[in-house]
């Protein structure tokens, strides 16, 4: 069987080893770590983007062998594009390190986690074996679902069974808005990112051309998301499968457009708050967006928004994305803890994400490191503040 990073060679050798990847800090672009992976376990190189491209090159020259071993080292990667980021000959490290992922799949070598999640998520449509007769469970009042619309809430797994705040928020406001939106509901099918993440390419793509299918046959126009992972799968892998009609929304965006042009109006409550930028909406996307969710916040009355030392491009991950809090909870959550730290760091009482699965491990590793901090998301912040 071909290796699937024999396409990408030049790219594999040339790697520098310059290092910016595994450790620097850069004031100026509020870099003061870059893996969260190198900083949540002992610190071995090999966890680096530095690391992984000089084990494929090993792999590639034949002196390294893919092991059980070897394919856990790649599976302990966020993929959350920061090496990438801050790699000054741009290579796509973490492009390259999903495609390595496939072939390690294809060989059998992926962590026992994801495979079984992708069984769930192919025989049930969701990574978390819920039933699927379940996924509207947190719907709040009665609603048709898969009703034809020009706008689509498309709500994703962990919202829908996990974090289902996100989901009654964002509905909330979409109610007390009058938007005329649709919910695939029972129609609506895992987004496929833990599959494309994690190598199971295959599975991940049936997910999407059925998702694809049903929003083009309700004739949406644009989909908005209250995850940013189901966001980033639609803005960048479904483009590969077809494209689609319908353009892909952040709820922060949308939110941020109705406080524009004054439809939404949100209470004073003074509070000091800082934001996690989920990877992603930043860095895993063509069009990174770090304006928008700030430009939300500072139009809130009330709110001093304050960041964190690693913000921006230069921000850290959560540590849960890429299959990490499946397969390695414990690096997750140690990931987390760090994040926490930071935000605890800049005297916010308050730390905001727009991921429920950001929020998810982020509220874990406050409450690992009991550090005190009230995790919520935009949509929450958003309904509580609504007039
Ligand atoms: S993608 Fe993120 S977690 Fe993975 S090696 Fe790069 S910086 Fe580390
Ligand atoms: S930053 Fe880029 S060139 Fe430098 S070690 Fe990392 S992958 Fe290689």
């Amino acid at each position: 069987m071909e290796l699937g990073i024999k396409k990408h060679v030049e790219d594999i050798y040339k790697c520098t080893r310059c290092g910016y990847c595994r450790e620097m800090v850069r004031e100026r672009d509020n870099t003061f770590r870059i893996c969260p992976i190198h900083e949540g376990t002992a610190g071995f190189e090999v966890y680096t983007g530095k690391g992984k491209m000089l084990l494929m090159r090993g792999v590639l020259e034949g002196t390294l062998e893919m092991t059980p071993r070897l394919a856990e080292i790649f599976f302990t990667c966020t993929t959350c594009g920061s090496c990438k980021a801050h790699c000054p000959v741009q290579i796509d490290t973490v492009g390259i390190f999903e495609i390595f992922r496939k072939d390690l799949t294809a060989r059998e070598l992926s962590p026992a986690a994801h495979t079984m999640f992708g069984k769930h998520t192919t025989e049930k449509k969701n990574p978390y074996n819920e039933p699927h007769d379940q996924r509207t469970s947190w719907i709040p009042e009665d609603f048709e679902f898969s009703k034809p619309a020009e706008i689509a809430y498309f709500v994703g797994c962990t919202s829908s069974y996990r974090q289902k705040e996100l989901a009654i928020a964002t509905f909330k406001i979409l109610k007390k808005l009058g938007v005329d939106f649709t919910i695939l509901g029972p129609d609506e099918w895992c987004c496929g990112s833990p599959l494309f993440r994690t190598g199971q390419i295959k599975q991940a793509t049936e997910l999407a051309q059925h998702n694809i299918d049903k929003l083009t046959e309700l004739g949406v126009k644009q989909i908005l998301f209250s995850c940013a992972g189901c966001y980033r799968t639609f803005a960048s892998d479904y483009p590969k499968i077809e494209k689609l009609k319908a353009k892909s929304m952040t709820f922060a965006k949308f939110i941020s457009k109705k406080i524009k042009d004054g439809s939404l109006k949100l209470k004073n409550l003074p509070v000091t708050l800082t934001y996690h930028d989920a990877c992603h909406m930043t860095r895993s996307v063509k069009k990174p967006d770090y304006k928008t969710p700030r430009k939300v916040l500072n139009a809130i009355p009330g709110v001093e928004l304050v960041e964190m030392v690693s913000t921006l491009e230069g921000s850290m991950c959560c540590g849960a994305g890429g299959g990490v809090k499946s397969a390695f909870p414990e690096v997750a959550v140690s990931a987390a803890q760090n994040r926490v730290q930071q935000a605890k760091e800049t005297g916010a009482v308050c730390l905001i994400s727009t991921c429920p699965f950001c929020k998810r491990n982020l509220s874990d590793g406050n409450k690992e490191a009991n550090l005190g901090m009230k995790v919520m998301d935009l949509t929450e912040l958003i309904l509580e503040r609504i007039e």
